[in-house]
C-alpha cells in the first residue's frame, strides 16, 4: 500500500469508545462546531462546488447548509437512537447495546460532494467511527475542505481522513483488515464492483446506487402542479441527481396538456454560469459525461421517440447540455432502460394506472418514485405498488435528514438517515443476565 494510504489509515487508528453512548456529549457538540463552521463558509463552499463541477451557487449553498442540518439533526437525535433498548424476556435483564465498528471507508460522488458525505458522516461520526473518504476524483478541492472543516471545528484530526486514488484502487482498502465497513454512493456498475471487494473480505457495505425514478401522473392531477415539480425535480444540479424525475409517466387524457406545460417549465432554464446567483442551469460536471448523455439522446431519438425541447449540443467551450423534453419514449429503448444523468426528461404515454404502475416498474432501478393524482385511495394503492425505497405523492422525492433514504433492486441497499442512518455503521450487542 501507498504510504500515503498507510498513513492515512494510521490515522484514524485511535481508541474507539467502548459504546455509542461513552463520550456521546462531546461528539455531539463536535458536530453542531461542524454545522456552525458549515454555515460560516457556506459562500465559499459553494463557489468551490461550483468550480470543480459546475453546480448553480445558489443550490452550493443550499447544499452547505443541509450538511449543517444533519449535523444538528443527529446532534439532537443520537442520545435517543443509541440507548440502550431493553426487552422483556422474563430474566433478570435482557437489553441490545450498541458499539461503533471502527473505520468505516466512504467511497463518494461529485454530484452532491458535501451532501453525499456528511449524511454518512453525521450519524457515523455520532456514533463514534473513524472515517477513511475516497471522494470522486473531479472533487479534489470539497475533498480537502471537508476533512479541514472537521479537524478544524472538532480540533482532532483522527475523526476523518481523506485519501486519492482511482476509484478501481478501492479494493485495497477495503482489503485492508484496519476497515471495518464501507459505505458507497455512485454508479450500479461501479457499486456491483464494490460489493464483489466487501464479499470477499466479508465487511459490511450500504450501497446507494443510480436510479431512474418513474413519475406518475395520472388522469385527475393537477398538471400543472405535475408539471412544475417534475421540472424542478428533473433539473436539480444540472439534471445530475440519483433522484431525479427521469421517467415521466402519463396518463392519455392529459398526456399533450402535460407535455406543453413542461415544456413552457423546462424551457425557463437557460444555460448561464454557475458562479451567478441566478444561475438555474449551469454545465455538467465533465465532457465525458455529457458526450454520454448526448449519445443515450441521440439513440433514443432513433426509435419511437420523438425530440420537443433541446437535444443539442451548443457551440460553446464546456460540458454544456441544453433543457431536454423528449416524448414518445418506449420501454426497451435507451431513454427508458437507461440512467441518464443531466437536463433531459423522457415522457411516455399509458392509459391508465396499472399500465402505468407496471411501466413504472420496467427498470432494474428501484430509488425514487412518484404519483400524481387528486385521488388519495388511488395514490396510496399506487405508491405500496411501486418499487423504490421513497414514493412522493403530488411530490418530489427528497433527501431529509429525518427520513430514511435508499433504494432497492439494482439502486442498492441499507438506509442513510432517519434511526435507520446510524443504526447501520454500529455493532449491536445482546446482553442477557438469568
Ligand atoms: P461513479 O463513477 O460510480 O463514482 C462514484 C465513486 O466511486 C467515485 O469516488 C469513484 O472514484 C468510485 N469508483 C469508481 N469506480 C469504482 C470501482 N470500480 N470500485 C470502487 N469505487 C469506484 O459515480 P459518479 O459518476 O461519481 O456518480 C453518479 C452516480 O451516482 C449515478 O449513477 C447516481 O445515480 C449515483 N448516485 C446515487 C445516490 C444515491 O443516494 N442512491 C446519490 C448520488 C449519486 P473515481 O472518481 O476516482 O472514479
Amino acid at each position: 500500500m501507498k504510504p500515503s494510504l498507510e498513513h492515512a489509515i494510521d490515522r484514524l487508528a485511535t481508541p474507539l469508545p467502548d459504546s455509542c453512548l461513552t463520550g456521546l456529549q462531546d461528539r455531539t457538540a463536535a458536530l453542531r462546531a461542524i454545522a456552525d463552521q458549515l454555515v460560516a463558509e457556506a459562500d465559499s463552499l459553494a463557489q468551490l462546488m461550483a468550480q470543480e463541477m459546475g453546480k448553480p451557487v445558489s443550490q452550493g449553498r443550499s447544499e452547505a447548509e443541509k450538511c449543517a442540518w444533519v449535523c444538528r439533526y443527529y446532534a439532537d437525535h443520537a442520545e435517543a437512537f443509541l440507548a440502550d433498548e431493553t426487552l422483556e424476556t422474563g430474566r433478570a435483564e435482557s437489553f441490545v447495546t450498541h458499539a461503533p465498528m471502527g473505520i468505516v471507508l466512504a467511497v463518494m460522488p461529485w454530484n452532491f460532494p458535501f451532501w453525499q458525505v456528511f449524511r454518512f458522516a453525521a450519524p457515523a461520526l455520532a456514533a463514534g467511527n473513524r472515517i477513511l473518504l475516497k471522494h470522486a476524483s473531479n472533487v479534489p478541492g470539497c475533498a480537502a475542505a471537508i476533512e479541514r472543516i472537521i479537524t478544524q471545528a472538532t480540533g482532532r484530526d483522527d475523526l476523518l481522513v481523506h485519501v486519492t486514488l482511482p476509484g478501481k484502487e478501492v479494493a485495497e482498502l477495503i482489503a485492508d483488515p484496519r476497515t471495518a465497513a464501507v459505505t458507497f454512493t455512485g454508479s450500479t456498475q461501479a457499486g456491483r464492483q464494490l460489493a464483489a471487494a466487501c464479499g470477499q473480505h466479508l465487511k459490511k457495505c450500504v450501497l446507494e446506487l443510480g436510479g431512474s425514478d418513474p413519475y406518475l401522473i395520472l388522469e385527475d392531477a393537477d398538471i400543472a402542479h405535475a408539471a412544475a415539480t417534475c421540472a424542478k425535480a428533473r433539473m436539480i444540479n444540472n439534471g445530475q441527481s440519483c433522484i431525479a424525475a427521469k421517467r415521466l409517466i402519463v396518463a392519455a387524457p392529459v398526456h399533450d396538456a402535460f407535455v406543453e406545460l413542461l415544456r413552457h417549465e423546462l424551457s425557463q432554464y437557460e444555460m448561464a454560469d454557475p458562479l451567478d446567483p441566478n444561475t438555474r442551469l449551469g454545465p455538467l460536471a465533465r465532457t465525458d459525461l455529457r458526450d454520454t448523455l448526448h449519445d443515450q439522446v441521440q439513440r433514443g431519438l432513433a426509435t419511437s421517440a420523438r425530440l420537443i425541447l433541446g437535444g443539442k449540443i451548443p457551440q460553446q467551450p464546456g460540458p454544456w447540455y441544453p433543457a431536454t423534453l423528449v416524448a414518445g419514449v418506449r420501454r426497451g429503448t435507451p431513454l427508458f432502460d437507461e440512467e441518464t444523468f443531466g437536463p433531459v426528461a423522457a415522457i411516455s404515454r399509458v392509459h391508465g394506472a396499472s399500465d402505468g404502475i407496471e411501466l413504472a416498474n420496467a427498470t432494474h432501478f428501484g430509488l425514487g418514485a412518484a404519483v400524481f393524482t387528486e385521488d388519495l385511495d388511488l395514490a396510496h394503492r399506487v405508491a405500496r405498488q411501486l418499487k423504490a425505497g421513497t414514493v412522493g405523492i403530488n411530490a418530489q422525492v427528497v433527501s431529509d435528514p429525518r427520513l430514511p433514504f435508499g433504494g432497492t433492486r439494482e439502486s442498492g441497499w441499507g438506509r442513510e438517515l432517519g434511526r435507520a442512518g446510524i443504526l447501520e455503521f454500529v455493532d449491536s450487542k445482546t446482553i442477557l443476565r438469568e
